[in-house]
């Protein structure tokens, strides 16, 4: 029945895994998702408006108040100087990347992206009836060969998708590597899509840089964020998509069609949320820091090799020393075998061989959870000695 382009794609990990480990029992450290609420004033807020009444259609670019609270955003944390008609709101980043890819690609046209990938990612293309190119990242540092990525691009080239911080390895791309990528899209005139929804999500005194702050990307970028991780409501799904207007023009003319419109009640919630202080942000990135060092730690010692995690709440793993080869066969039994979910590397990528022995943990769990799961990895390691 499906269209033979959609044949590869008919169900997510994320979904897969997360109903594995309901039905185990096992802690799911698999879908990203954190198990704690976001800020007290954004869910009341938010509860106010749907007692309020602001339960119909918003307007089809968002409210305005949220569309100027994203231009505020962006100046405040990275210079930038956005104009709010500018500031497209979307169904989660989700429907914002695919109403770039759907608006801007079609059949004979190529996306240069990378993998391991965001799963959307090829689904999209794919839907959009275009070709995808992905350059490896490949461990211990999940960077990118140049030459290779420049052998990716051609004159089909019409996008260039990246997600910086990266899931699902962690990887937050450098000012270097990044503006490596723009130099290539401006060679060839590709519109950049930069995925940064993980962008309060950086470690160690890292800084995250928006590819539309490097020289001359600006005029060709579409940046896209979204709520769910920043302010933990991942099932909100409000996102976001700004840029030069002639590109979002293009977005908000596929978008209409997709959704129309959604999240009254939330968008203006959130628009007063993302005006919260320093410290919150603060506050968001070193908690997590800490618990990505807790399962890291954790995982080590159960006999994993853990590469490091620079961004995002994910943290990657390879399983050969604990004797496997396939990460998706050790993530198909590792919740009732130990209790704990996870996800294979390997369904993100376009070679399944790049990622076959790896696997990812979330880490945006209570510490009281992190230390459950990893008390139940620490079996791993008698159970190789055995
Ligand atoms: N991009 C990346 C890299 C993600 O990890 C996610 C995660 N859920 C999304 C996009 C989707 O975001 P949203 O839930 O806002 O649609
Ligand atoms: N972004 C989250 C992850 O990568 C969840 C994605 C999803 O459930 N589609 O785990």
């Amino acid at each position: 029945m499906l269209v033979e382009r959609m044949r590869a794609h008919t169900s997510t990990i994320f979904a897969e895994m997360s109903a594995l480990a309901l039905r185990t029992g096992a802690i799911n450290l698999g879908q990203g998702f954190p198990d704690t609420d976001g800020p007290p004033s954004l869910l009341s807020d938010a509860a106010a408006n749907i007692h309020g009444g602001l339960n119909q259609y918003p307007p089809g670019v968002g409210v305005p108040e949220l569309r100027s609270a994203v231009a505020e955003h962006q100046r405040r944390f990275y210079g930038l100087d956005v104009d709010p008609d500018t500031v497209l709101i979307t169904t989660g980043a989700t429907e914002a990347i695919a109403a770039a890819v759907l608006a801007l690609c079609g059949p004979g046209d190529e996306v240069v992206t990378f993998q391991p990938y965001y799963d959307s990612y090829a689904a999209t293309i794919a839907l959009a009836g275009a070709e995808l190119r992905a350059v490896a990242l490949r461990p211990p540092s999940f960077g990118f060969d140049p030459d290779e990525l420049r052998a990716a691009f051609s004159s089909r080239t019409r996008l260039v998708l990246v997600n910086t911080p990266h899931n699902p390895t962690g990887t937050v791309f450098d000012r270097e590597q990044l503006t490596l990528i723009g130099e290539l899209a401006a060679e060839h005139d590709a519109v950049v899509v930069t995925d940064e929804v993980y962008e309060h999500m950086v470690y160690d005194g890292r800084a995250h840089v928006p590819m539309a702050t490097l020289p001359g990307l600006a005029d060709r970028t579409l940046t896209i964020s979204s709520v769910g991780k920043t302010f933990s409501v991942t099932g909100w799904k409000v996102g976001w998509v700004n840029g030069p207007a002639e590109l979002v023009h293009a977005v908000r003319a596929v978008k209409q069609f997709l959704t129309y419109v959604s999240g009254a009640p939330f968008q203006p919630a959130i628009a007063a949320a993302l005006a919260l202080p320093d410290s919150f942000y603060t506050g968001l990135a070193t908690d997590l820091q800490r618990k990505r060092d807790l399962l890291s730690d954790g995982l080590r010692e159960a006999g994993f090799t853990v590469f490091d995690t620079a961004g995002t709440y994910f943290v990657v793993t390879d399983v050969t020393a604990l004797g496997f080869t396939d990460g998706a066969e050790f993530c198909w039994t590792l919740p009732e075998r130990i209790g704990v979910a996870a996800v294979p590397v390997s369904v993100f990528c376009a070679d399944p061989d790049l990622g076959r022995s790896l696997v990812r943990f979330a880490f945006c769990k209570r510490d009281e959870v992190l230390e459950e799961a990893v008390s139940r990895l620490a079996a791993l390691r008698t159970e190789v000695r055995a």
